[in-house]
C-alpha cells in the first residue's frame, strides 16, 4: 500500500484556513491512489493555550519531575491529532486519531529526549488497509515499561520521518511556515534563497548547526530508509517551488547556507560551502574580515566553516556575511 506522510507544525494546525489545506494535500495523495498518513504537532505558540510551551507554563517545569511534564506536554499533540480528525471527517475525509503509542512508536528511556528506537506498524497497517487516515500525534512514543516520553523539541518532524521510514513512504511532507530550506532563515534574514535540492548529509550538518526548519533526527530517520524528505509551505500547493531531501545536493549558490547555535555564552556561527569548493573559504574570510565580524575559534570540517562572535551582534553578522557572499558571486 503506498503511503505519504504529510506532518504540519504547530502554527499549521491552528486555524480553520490551514486546516482546510491539510484536507486538500489529503485529498491530493488520495487522488494520486497512495493514503496520506498525517503527523501533527500541538497547536500553535505559546501563550495559544494548547501549545507546547504553554502546557510547560501550568506546572514548574525546572523542578516537575520529567515523567510527568513529557505525560503533560505530550497532550497538546493528542489534542491536535482529534481536532485535526475531527475537521478531516467533516470535509468527508475517514481520518482516525492516534497518540504515538497507538501508531506502535517504541522509545528509549530518556525523558525528554526519546529516541525512536522502532515503530511496531502493524496497527497502522490494518487501519490503513480498512482505507482511514490516521492522523498521528507528534512528538511521543512510549518505551518498554509504557511511559510515555516525548522526543526532544521539534520532534514531530523526527515521527514523520521515521513513520515514513517503517512505512516505507513514497515521501515524507514536512509542512511549515515558510517554503523549504533556505539560505539562512528567510524570517531573520533578507534576500535568501530557496535550496531546492539537498543531500541528508549536507541538510543534517545544516539541522545540527542551528537551521531549525527540520529535527536533526528527522534527516537521520529518512538517510536510513532512504525516503525523499521535503520541506514544504502549508498555505500554497503541493506543486510551489520547494525543498526536495535526497542523496545529492544541487545548487548553483556560491555556498549552501548561513546557520547559528549558541555555544555557551558565545554564538557559532557556520557557513556551509559547497561539496568540493572548499577554495570558498578564503572567500569566507575575507567576507567576516570585510564586515569587521568578530571571529574566534574558526573550524573547517567537511562542508562546513564555523566561528564563534558575540551573541550580541550574532543575528547581524549572519545577514551581513549572507549578503556579501551572494553580492561576491552575483558579481562574479
Ligand atoms: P514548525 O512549527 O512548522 O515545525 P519550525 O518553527 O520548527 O516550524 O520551523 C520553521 C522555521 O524555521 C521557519 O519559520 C524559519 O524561521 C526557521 N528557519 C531557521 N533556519 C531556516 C532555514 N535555513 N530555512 C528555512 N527556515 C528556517
Ligand atoms: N510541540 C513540540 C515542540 O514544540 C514538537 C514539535 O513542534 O515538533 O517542540
Ligand atoms: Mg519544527
Amino acid at each position: 500500500m503506498k503511503t505519504i506522510v504529510q506532518k504540519y507544525g504547530g502554527t499549521s494546525v491552528n486555524t480553520a484556513e490551514k486546516r482546510e489545506m491539510i484536507a486538500k494535500k489529503a485529498r491530493d495523495v488520495l487522488a494520486q491512489g497512495a493514503i496520506p498518513v498525517i503527523v501533527v504537532s500541538a497547536m500553535g505558540r505559546y501563550p495559544s493555550p494548547y501549545a507546547t510551551d504553554s502546557l510547560f507554563s501550568i506546572i514548574e517545569k525546572e523542578r516537575a519531575d520529567k515523567r510527568s511534564s513529557d505525560l503533560l506536554i505530550s497532550c497538546g499533540e493528542v489534542i491536535s491529532t482529534v481536532v485535526v480528525s475531527e475537521d478531516l471527517k467533516t470535509k468527508g475525509i475517514d481520518a482516525y486519531p492516534m497518540t504515538g503509542f497507538q501508531a506502535g512508536i517504541l522509545t528509549d528511556d530518556r525523558f525528554g529526549d526519546a529516541e525512536i528506537i522502532r515503530i511496531d506498524t502493524s496497527r497502522l497497517d490494518e487501519i490503513l488497509s480498512q482505507g482511514k487516515v490516521p492522523v498521528v500525534a507528534g512528538f511521543q512514543g512510549m518505551n518498554e515499561m509504557g511511559e510515555i516520553l516525548t522526543l526532544g523539541r521539534g520532534g514531530s518532524d523526527t515521527t514523520a520521518a521515521a513513520l515514513g521510514r517503517y512505512l516505507c513512504s513514497e515521501a515524507v511532507e514536512i509542512y511549515t511556515d515558510v517554503d523549504g530550506v533556505f539560505s539562512a532563515d528567510p524570517n531573520s534574514v533578507e534576500g535568501t534563497r530557496l535550496l531546492e535540492q539537498l543531500s541528508y548529509d549536507d541538510v543534517l550538518a545544516m539541522a545540527r548547526s542551528g537551521a531549525k526548519v527540520l529535527h536533526p533526527r528527522a534527516v537521520t530517520h529518512a538517510k536510513q530508509g532512504q525516503v525523499p524528505l521535503c520541506v514544504m509551505n502549508t498555505t500554497k500547493e503541493r506543486s510551489t517551488p520547494h525543498t526536495i531531501i535526497g542523496t545529492e545536493t544541487i545548487s548553483d549558490m556560491p555556498f549552501l547556507g548561513i546557520a547559528k547555535s549558541e555555544e555557551g555564552n558565545m554564538t557559532r556561527i557556520t557557513v556551509f560551502m559547497l561539496p568540493d569548493a572548499s577554495e570558498e573559504s578564503s572567500l569566507i574570510a575575507s567576507a567576516i574580515e570585510k564586515n569587521g565580524i568578530s571571529a574566534a575559534d574558526v573550524r573547517i570540517e567537511g562542508i562546513a566553516y564555523s566561528f564563534l562572535t558575540d551573541t550580541a551582534g550574532a543575528a547581524d553578522a549572519v545577514a551581513m556575511l549572507h549578503k556579501t557572499l551572494m553580492e561576491c558571486y552575483f558579481e562574479s
